[in-house]
C-alpha cells in the first residue's frame, strides 16, 4: 500500500506523524511512503488539515482514499484518535476497508475579462462582499429565482453542511444525498428587498448561478480554506461535481452518530 502522511504544522501532529511513520516502517513489505502517487492519504490534525490534504491531491482525487487521525480541535471527518495508532496500523494490515464516497461542489467562476476557472470544494464556496452589501441575482437552471442583498451566500456540500453552512443556519445533510445547499449570510429582508430567507437544496442535475449586480465591487470568494479577493467576478455557478472524495473506512461511524458526537455530545438531560 502506497501511503502519504499529511500533517498540520503543530508539534503534536508532527509527533503523531513521526510515531505513525515508525510503526508503518516495521512493515516495509506492506507499506511504502509515496507522497507523489499515494493510494491512501493519512491526514493528521483536524478538518482543516484534511481540507488542505484534499487540495494537495485534487488532481488525483479519483485514485486516492483519505483516512483522518484527529489531534485536537473538532475533527469531524477523523475516524481515529492520536492514541490509536497501533490499532490503525493493524487495521491497514488486516482489514479490507469500505470506501465511503462523498459528493463535491463544482464552482465555475466567470471573470469579467472572459477568463474562467473550475474549482472543486469539499466543504463549500462562499461569496462575500468586502464593504457594503452584496447584491446579486440568483438563478436556478437559468431562471431568475431571487435578487439577494446581504453579507453573502454559501454553496455547501452535504459534508460541508456541518461547517460554515451550519453556523449560518443551514441544515445538516446526510452526504449520501448528492446535492448542494445554498445558504444566506445575513440577508436583508423587508418591504423593498426579499429573498427566500431560508436555505435551499438543489439536486445533482441543477445549477445555481450567482451574478453580482456590480461586477466591479470587491468580493471575497472562498473555496474551503482558500480564498481570493477580486473585483472581476461576472458570475459563479455551483453544481454537484462528477468527482467524489473517497474515505477508506476501517471502522465506519454512521454520519448521524458523527454529528451527535461532534455537536451534541453524550449528555442527555431530563
Ligand atoms: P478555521 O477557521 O481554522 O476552522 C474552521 C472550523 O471548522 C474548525 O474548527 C474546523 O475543524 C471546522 N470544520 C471544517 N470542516 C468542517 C466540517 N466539514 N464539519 C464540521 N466542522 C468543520 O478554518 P479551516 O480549518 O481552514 O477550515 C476552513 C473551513 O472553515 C471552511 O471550509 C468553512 O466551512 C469553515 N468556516 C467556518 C466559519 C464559521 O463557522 N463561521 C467561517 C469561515 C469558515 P477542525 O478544528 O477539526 O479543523
Amino acid at each position: 500500500m502506497r501511503i502519504s502522511i499529511y500533517q498540520n504544522k503543530s508539534a503534536r501532529s508532527q509527533k503523531v506523524s513521526d510515531n505513525l511513520k515508525i510503526l508503518l516502517s516495521e512493515h516495509k513489505h506492506r507499506f511504502t511512503f509515496d507522497e507523489i502517487n499515494p493510494e491512501v492519504v493519512i491526514s493528521i490534525g483536524g478538518d482543516g488539515t484534511l481540507l488542505s490534504a484534499f487540495q494537495k491531491y485534487l488532481d488525483q482525487i479519483d485514485q486516492v482514499r483519505f483516512v483522518g487521525v484527529h489531534t485536537g480541535h473538532l475533527g469531524f471527518y477523523a475516524d481515529w484518535q492520536e492514541f490509536e495508532l497501533d490499532e490503525l496500523v493493524d487495521s491497514l494490515l488486516q482489514l479490507q476497508p469500505q470506501t465511503i464516497k462523498y459528493p463535491l461542489l463544482e464552482s465555475i467562476v466567470q471573470y469579467s475579462d472572459g477568463s474562467q476557472k473550475r474549482v472543486l470544494s469539499m466543504n463549500e464556496a462562499a461569496l462575500k462582499q468586502i464593504s457594503g452589501t452584496l447584491a446579486a441575482d440568483v438563478l436556478i437552471d437559468g431562471e431568475l429565482f431571487e435578487r439577494f442583498r446581504g453579507d453573502g451566500l454559501t454553496a455547501a456540500t452535504p459534508t460541508g453542511s456541518t461547517a460554515y453552512n451550519k453556523a449560518i443556519g443551514g441544515a445538516v445533510m446526510n452526504p449520501s444525498l448528492a446535492s448542494i445547499q445554498l445558504s444566506e449570510i445575513a440577508s436583508i429582508n423587508n418591504q423593498v428587498f426579499r429573498t427566500l430567507g431560508s436555505p435551499l437544496v438543489v439536486g445533482p442535475k441543477e445549477v445555481i448561478r450567482v451574478v453580482p449586480l456590480k461586477a466591479d465591487n470587491e468580493i471575497i470568494l472562498s473555496h474551503d480554506h482558500l480564498n481570493e479577493t477580486t473585483d472581476q467576478i461576472a458570475w459563479v455557478e455551483f453544481r454537484v461535481a462528477h468527482e467524489q472524495v473517497s474515505f477508506a473506512s476501517y471502522r465506519h461511524t454512521p454520519f448521524w452518530r458523527r454529528v451527535r458526537n461532534s455537536f451534541i455530545g453524550d449528555e442527555v438531560v431530563d
